[in-house]
């Protein structure tokens, strides 16, 4: 905190609790200052969109090894981002910003939050909560500096995967874990594209779209992998 002490008396002006910055006369009474009320308020309204770029395969999929980039293992594992798992799971970004929802509920005297669903669904409900009380809080919760300091540390960490996901390319997934007609294991190599959701096998026509399939997609070349491996010993 800013140490405003005069030699008159040891009075110290009120300060933003989150920037620390002394509050204007016209700020007065408030505990965060207008400047950080505009800055979180534009981060509230930029978060379901970040969600929703990190909610798709493509950007759990970044940073796979690239077709031809050598390496000891023959087949290459799908790997999960777990920093983005982390963020689209059940205890990410949504839990983030319930937890703000409920303490600022508690303060206000209102009933718990109603159950919003997924995450998916979920962020943009409580996004939108944040942003209708945003003012209230920034006026009258003491402890806000805290929750404006979350908000900007989650708005980072998704602006900062979402934008390391963009760059364009292909990446490597293993292969196709489909059983064919035949009844043997298709095992295409598969690839999967940064800027796209969709992951297709080009000799069965397999398709992987959605956060789940992706889940089952992986778990069937770990059962392939699995069941290679015991046949091999
Ligand atoms: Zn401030
Ligand atoms: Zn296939």
């Amino acid at each position: 905190m800013y140490d405003h002490s005069t030699p008159l008396d040891e009075y110290s002006w009120p300060s933003c609790a989150s920037c620390g910055r002394e509050l204007w006369t016209a700020e007065a009474g408030r505990f965060a200052c207008r400047p950080c009320e505009d800055k979180t308020a534009a981060r509230i309204a930029e978060l379901p969109a970040l969600f929703r770029q990190l909610d798709t395969t493509a950007a759990l999929m970044r940073g796979a090894r690239r077709p031809g980039a050598g390496g000891g293992s023959k087949t290459p594992p799908i790997p999960p981002r777990l920093e983005v798992l982390a963020l689209v799971g059940p205890g990410g970004v949504a839990a983030r910003l319930s937890a703000i929802e409920d303490s600022w509920r508690a303060m206000l005297g209102w009933t718990v939050a109603p159950w919003r669903g997924s995450p998916a669904q979920s962020v943009p409900l409580l996004a939108a909560f944040l942003a209708n009380n945003l003012l209230w809080a920034c006026g009258s919760y003491e402890e806000v500096g805290q929750d404006i300091d979350d908000l900007r540390r989650l708005h980072s960490e998704c602006t900062a995967l979402v934008l390391d996901e963009r760059r364009p390319g292909r990446v490597q997934i293993g292969n196709c874990p489909t059983l064919r007609a035949d009844n043997r294991v298709c095992w295409t190599p598969l690839t999967a594209r940064a800027d796209s959701h969709r992951i297709h096998c080009p000799a069965c026509d397999s398709r992987w779209e959605t956060l789940g399939e992706w889940r089952e997609l992986r778990a069937g070349q770990e059962r392939v992998l699995a069941e290679a491996a015991g046949v091999a010993a």
